[in-house]
């Protein structure tokens, strides 16, 4: 892959495809996660002397409606303060109005108001390449989706490389992925099983325990003949849950927190074998065996809370795995939108070795797959 640093880039255009879908209300940024996750590039850019265009989506809006609850504006805005520069919201295409020498940085209009960014419209892509002298990508986030401002674009881009988030979320993921040590600690939670299979299958073949939480605990614990009352579960995993669980990894809860509403009525901690009809189990508590596990690990890759952590009731189990996490040396990978809400919420992102900002990207990427973006981006030779 084509790294930034390793071209000139002094007073080029570059179109710089970004990754900055963030929380808006009432026409403000609400996490600036993913924004501040692009400076380097950006900051690296202006330093030497270049001019640039950002891409980015937000939301999902329909094909050439515009309409304001996803336009980019607030994050222009952002961006302007936190670069302490002027950034142009711009709405069109028009090559030549774009680079027109006066302004260092701007930021088009959500890609996803124009028509074939969804198709991966190869017109589109070309159009967008040819916007600039050189294609940059640094949307890791998007790197899994084949659209026209990720695969099209750099595909048809006479000069294509990566940005500096790209070049590290890949260098960080490639170390779990490949280059791990052991003891090797998977710690995987969230709402269902359906949606991380796949991860979960992978890491089963690499790790050594896999920790399991939230909603996909549940379908866990029923599939091992326990009662799990009226708790999120998926019945129809319950077979594969069950072929995992012989596999030997996967680590279960022993005492939860139980309650009859989301509200906390009726919360309690008790044992996965006592939990009765009208109860759902909500959070759990993290086991003396599994702190020194992860306290032993030299690998640890996390996704997915271990409760409901939105409310304070059912947080503790997230909590106490975040502050773990942060406590042990190990080489550690955090990824997923609530998983990244959870380490800012306890502890810093500094404590885990690496946060990616990727959420379906990070988790194809750790499933070893190849990311069609990525592929295109690898394709690519310097000067072509
Ligand atoms: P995911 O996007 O799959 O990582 O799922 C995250 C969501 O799972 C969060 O919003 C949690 O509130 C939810 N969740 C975690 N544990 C449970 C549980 N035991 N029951 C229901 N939802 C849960």
């Amino acid at each position: 892959m084509i790294n930034l640093s390793s071209i000139d880039i002094s007073k080029k255009n570059l179109v710089i495809r970004v990754d900055m879908n963030v929380p808006i209300r009432d026409g403000n940024v609400q996490d600036s996660t993913r924004i501040r996750s692009c400076i380097p590039t950006i900051e690296y850019a202006l330093t030497n002397n270049a001019r640039i265009l950002l891409i980015s989506h937000l939301g999902r809006p329909t094909e050439e409606k515009f309409e304001e609850k996803f336009s980019l504006k607030p994050v222009a805005d952002y961006l302007s303060k936190i670069i302490n520069k002027p950034c142009k919201l711009i709405g069109h295409l028009e090559s030549e109005e774009i680079f027109d020498g006066k302004t260092d940085i701007q930021l088009l209009e959500n890609i996803r108001f124009f028509k074939g960014e969804k198709e991966n419209c190869q017109d589109l892509g070309k159009k967008l390449a040819g916007l600039g002298d050189i294609y940059v990508f640094d949307a890791f986030g998007t790197a899994h989706r084949e659209q026209a401002s990720t695969h099209s674009a750099i595909k048809s881009a006479t000069k294509a490389c990566a940005g500096l988030l790209l070049e590290r979320e890949t260098e960080f993921l490639s170390k779990a992925l490949n280059n791990y040590d052991h003891p090797y600690i998977a710690v995987i939670g969230g709402a269902k099983i359906s949606t991380k299979l796949e991860l979960i299958k992978h890491i089963n073949s690499v790790a050594d325990q896999i920790i399991v939480g939230g909603g996909i605990a549940n379908t866990f614990l029923k599939a091992s003949g326990l009662k799990i009352g009226k708790s999120l579960v998926e019945d129809s995993m319950l077979d594969i849950a069950k072929d995992l669980l012989v596999q030997g990894k996967i680590v279960l809860p022993n005492v939860i927190i139980t309650s009859k509403t989301f509200e906390g009525e009726g919360i309690r901690e008790t044992s996965v074998k006592d939990v009765k009809d009208d109860e759902m189990i909500l959070d759990l508590h993290l086991s003396d065996e599994i702190l020194t596990s992860l306290n032993q690990a030299k690998t640890i890759l996390w996704n997915g809370p271990m409760g409901v952590f939105e409310n304070k009731l059912f947080s503790k189990g997230t909590k106490d795995l975040s502050i773990a996490i942060a406590n042990s040396s190990a080489f550690s990978i955090a990824g997923g939108g609530e998983t990244l809400s959870a380490i800012n919420k306890y502890i810093k992102s500094d404590d885990v070795s690496y946060c990616s900002t990727g959420g379906g990207a990070f988790l194809e990427f750790m499933e070893g797959k190849n990311l069609s973006s990525i592929d295109v981006l690898n394709s690519k030779e310097i000067g072509s």
